[in-house]
């Protein structure tokens, strides 16, 4: 399972961290409230943090979930 690390630090199962700014997460967490929120770190191999309800549920990551989110993109338009 994907952890949070500290308040804006989160690691994926892979051993990835992806850093944000304390502002950031606030404001994700906050519109998470509404609707899911995906962040993406912006490194060469980019991590999306996902949050729900105001907190981080999921991590998607390159290396291991390249399937899952292409099977996700399919049902979203079927
Ligand atoms: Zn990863």
């Amino acid at each position: 399972m994907p952890k949070e690390i500290d308040f804006s630090s989160y690691e994926c199962d892979c051993g990835h961290q992806s850093h944000f700014f304390a502002n950031t997460i606030k404001e994700a967490k906050a519109i998470s409230q509404k609707r899911t929120v995906r962040l993406g770190d912006s490194e060469a191999d980019e991590h999306t943090i996902v949050f729900e309800h105001g907190k981080m549920v999921d991590i998607l990551c390159p290396k291991t979930d390249s399937q899952r989110r292409f099977q996700r993109k399919r049902a979203r338009r079927g």
